[in-house]
């Protein structure tokens, strides 16, 4: 059970319809590796990696991104398709079921274009066995008829870059994750980097200007996400239009953000239930994260994916061979909570 999350990393509104959309950048994402702030050492690599492939007019190497939804992965396909001066196409594993789900697409890209598959986790083996000969040789196989006529033709494709985007690294099969130049991990970012993503997205907001404060407060209660960021500042300004005539300072953000039940640290329901669980019900754990959600109502890969990662990162939880366990850190949050 999946239920809506204000500060859910995932995107409310996917278009689900086809399995692969060729895109126009949406307007609020950034366009250029300048616009594209924070996560300075996998600037510095694609850089030189883009440079390097305009140079040499070939396409850039394929690129494996991992690390928790929100963080920029999709953005980042568009950026380099538009650096490159080519197209992205976008894509996610659980969209494609057979191999012949990428023909088109595949055949259709134009040189250096970007082929952006999210959730690479979840490619079907049929189809990752599909994308290898197109990956390493620019080219796929596909069977015409079937029994005694059946025959394979090969298709040579234009060259392209793959862009594969994952929330488990430890699901990729080593044959993918090999076949990959550039892979890299795509950490949480920091309260001043989030201020500064706040700051450029104000005015393609089409929003007055905001005093820093206001919005440093907004990105230290944004779990290092810029998805969540971005979502948070778009219900303060609703918060600031309807209840407080548009005044945007810290006393608003903070009657905002408390409607939304997030709290001081940025932590939603959704954590405080999960380190609540944790510490009662399973004694501060060990516990497995199945037996976690069990108790929640939840499913275990929401909580990996969304919820574990930032606790984790935030040090509120700690994960052994035996579990996950609450850390002393954690219990404070929670005594802080009841206080509060
Ligand atoms: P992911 O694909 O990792 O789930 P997205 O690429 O969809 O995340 O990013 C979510 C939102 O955050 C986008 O609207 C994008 O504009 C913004 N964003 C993400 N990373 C950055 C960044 N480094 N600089 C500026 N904006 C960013």
């Amino acid at each position: 059970m999946a239920r809506e999350r204000i500060i859910s990393p995932d995107e409310q509104s996917v278009d689900n319809e086809a399995t692969v959309r060729e895109t126009s950048t949406h307007s609020i994402r950034p366009t250029t590796l300048d616009q594209y702030l924070g996560q300075a050492e996998l600037r510095e690599r694609l850089s030189v990696a883009l440079e390097a492939a305009k140079d040499r007019d070939d396409p850039m190497e394929h690129v494996l991104l991992y690390g928790p939804p929100g963080l920029g992965k999709t953005t980042l396909a568009h950026v380099i398709a538009n650096e490159l001066g080519t197209r992205a196409w976008v894509t996610s594993g659980p969209a494609l079921t057979k191999g012949s789900d990428l023909v088109g697409t595949l055949t259709r890209m134009e040189p250096g274009d970007v082929l952006f598959i999210d959730e690479i986790h979840r490619l079907p083996a049929s189809v990752e066995e599909y994308i290898y000969p197109a990956m390493e040789d620019y080219k796929i196989d596909f069977t015409l008829d079937s029994g005694m006529h059946a025959r394979v033709v090969t298709y040579a494709l234009q060259p392209f870059t793959l862009i594969g985007a994952t929330t488990r690294a430890g699901l990729l099969t080593g044959a993918l994750r090999s076949r990959f130049g550039i892979v890299h991990n795509i950490r949480f970012y920091e309260t001043d980097e989030l201020t500064s993503i706040l700051k450029q997205a104000i005015p393609k907001l089409d929003m007055d200007t905001v005093d820093e404060q206001s919005l440093h407060c907004i990105a230290s209660r944004s779990r290092g996400t810029p998805r969540i960021a971005l979502r948070l500042l778009r219900r303060v300004r609703d918060f600031s239009q309807v209840r407080c005539d548009h005044r945007f300072d810290q006393s608003v953000v903070n009657e905002a953000l408390k409607l939304e039940g997030i709290d001081d640290a940025g932590l939603d329901t959704l954590d405080r239930t999960y380190l609540e669980t944790l510490s009662t019900v399973y004694e501060g754990g060990p516990a497995g994260v199945e037996a976690i959600a069990a108790t929640m109502g939840e499913d275990a890969g929401t909580l990996q994916d969304v919820v574990e990662p930032y606790l984790l990162q935030a040090g509120y939880l700690s994960r052994t061979r035996q579990g996950r366990k609450i850390t002393e850190l954690g219990i404070k949050r929670l005594e802080q909570q009841i206080k509060g």
